[in-house]
């Protein structure tokens, strides 16, 4: 047992959180031994787009905490609608047929905003067990309607879908799988819409027919009475930010229809404002049979998920059960009372406080921003939609050449952007991600622009 593991240390002063953190915090998805060595960032407050850490550095957050912060930090009425609801009721089971206002005018505002074939929500803690809530009343559906033949799941490469058991599994992102047994072999990966990286080059059109033939082509391989759904992100997120064209969504929500799956919109990313729209499904008049959400719903306050359905699978799932006979997924914190509170309140912000239409108001000067780096020797694409975007950094601009992962530059790239002031994602590839919070002004996009274009010129000196 190390010093640090005695409880009587915890309340020295001397004990610096720092420690306290490298001794006992697992952070997700992150290399332990890395960690350990290189210990903890830590923050201490926010206001609207900024953030400051505990050695006092100010920071322009450009990924909105974890694509999630979408109102910006400091929103004192989220603060005073948590405040009220734990005050008044902190906590309301919806077990037992109990629950709470909040909770109730929560759901049917989401199923105001929804496309409209989602007419109800199952609430979660996070968007993993919102995939997880999907794939399990999905499974339930099929039940009901005597199909349990209905086992398999087809996700797209790169796609992420969080770190359930089974969710972990349609993400397609190798770090998920390693040592844990997955993927099982119910989940199968079509290719991304990756114009910049796609065998069928960059046309749209070609993108597109290659999408749904690589569909129709897995579903027939698989059997299409096997197939239970297809699950994408509109705009895929972890995998690095892969733009399909537009049209492609909708073409793939049709592919399903005609296959007979279920076609789920993963928006835990692209939901409240993300990429313009208040979902992103809404662009192309894509509607459904299942939505998961969380990040934007609560702007990262509290935790909070949710999971939409269509009428169609809710009377099928309600009809299918035996008079009396609960449906067993719950949670203890599903429907929170307080969650719900600030998931009202921050809608309410995107909507009657302007922050939706300042989101799509700023989205083209965030554009520039990118747009204007494509010509910097480091950057292969710039890539973006509404307030998501990447820049794809390369070796070489011709060939398209990655950099070679022993050179960590993507660490160098990440700390470099944070020596300068500014916060984003380096994800392992050397895509750089951004999702500046829908409150950005356009003096903050000019900083931005500044603090990235000298990130870049920093770390070429490096890569020389
Ligand atoms: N689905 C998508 C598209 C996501 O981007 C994420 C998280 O980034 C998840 C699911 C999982 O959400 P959470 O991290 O809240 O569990």
């Amino acid at each position: 047992m190390s010093a640090l593991a005695s409880s009587s240390h915890l309340s020295l002063p001397q004990t610096s959180a720092l420690e306290l953190d490298r001794e006992h915090l697992i952070h997700p998805v992150s290399s332990w031994r890395a960690h350990e060595k290189r210990g903890a960032t830590l923050l201490q407050s926010g206001k609207g787009a900024w953030l400051r850490d505990t050695e006092g550095h100010e920071l322009l957050d450009a990924f909105a905490g974890l694509w999630c912060v979408n109102a910006g930090y400091g929103q004192e009425s989220v603060v005073q609608a948590a405040t009220e609801q734990m005050r008044k009721l902190p906590y309301a089971t919806g077990y037992f047929h109990f629950g709470s206002e909040p909770a109730a005018r929560l759901a049917a505002k989401l199923v105001d905003l929804a496309p409209p074939s989602l007419q109800h929500v199952y609430f979660t803690l996070s968007g993993s067990d919102a995939v997880e809530a999907a794939v399990r009343l999905i499974a339930q559906y099929n039940h009901a309607r005597g199909q349990t033949q209905r086992r398999h799941f087809i996700s797209l490469e790169r796609g992420y879908h969080g770190s359930s058991f089974f969710g972990a599994g349609l993400t397609a992102l190798p770090a998920f799988h390693r040592g844990f047994g997955l993927p099982l072999p119910e989940q199968h990966y079509i290719a991304s819409p990756y114009a910049y990286r796609s065998a069928v080059g960059s046309d749209p059109l070609a993108i597109i027919s290659a999408s749904v033939a690589e569909l129709r082509a897995t579903v027939q391989q698989i059997g299409q009475d096997k197939v239970a759904a297809f699950f994408c992100e509109p705009v895929q997120g972890s995998g690095g930010v892969i733009v399909p064209p537009e049209g492609w969504l909708k073409a793939m929500r049709q592919a399903c229809r005609e296959l007979g799956i279920l076609f789920v919109a993963d928006e835990v990313i692209t939901g409240f404002g993300r990429t313009g729209p208040m979902f992103a499904c809404e662009a192309e008049g894509v509607d459904p049979d299942m939505m998961t959400m969380a990040k934007g719903l609560t702007s990262g306050y509290v935790p909070m998920g949710a999971m939409l359905m269509s009428d169609e699978i809710y009377q099928t799932i309600a009809d299918g059960a035996p008079a009396g006979v609960p449906i067993g997924h719950g949670t203890t914190y599903s429907a929170h009372p307080v969650s719900a509170a600030v998931g009202l309140e921050v809608i309410r912000l995107y909507e009657e406080g302007g922050l939706l239409a300042n989101g799509q108001a700023m989205a083209p000067h965030f554009a520039r921003v990118l747009a204007n780096l494509a010509d910097h020797p480091l950057v292969g694409e710039a890539r973006q939609r509404g307030l998501l975007g990447a820049l794809e950094l390369v070796s070489n601009k011709q060939t398209k050449a990655r950099f070679d992962p022993a050179l960590g530059l993507a660490d160098r790239v990440f700390a470099t952007g944070y020596r300068n002031g500014l916060v984003f994602r380096s994800f392992g590839d050397n895509i750089l991600g951004f999702a500046p919070a829908l409150c950005f002004t356009a003096e903050e996009f000019e900083l931005m622009a500044a603090r990235l274009r000298k990130t870049l010129d920093d770390v070429l000196d490096f890569a020389d």
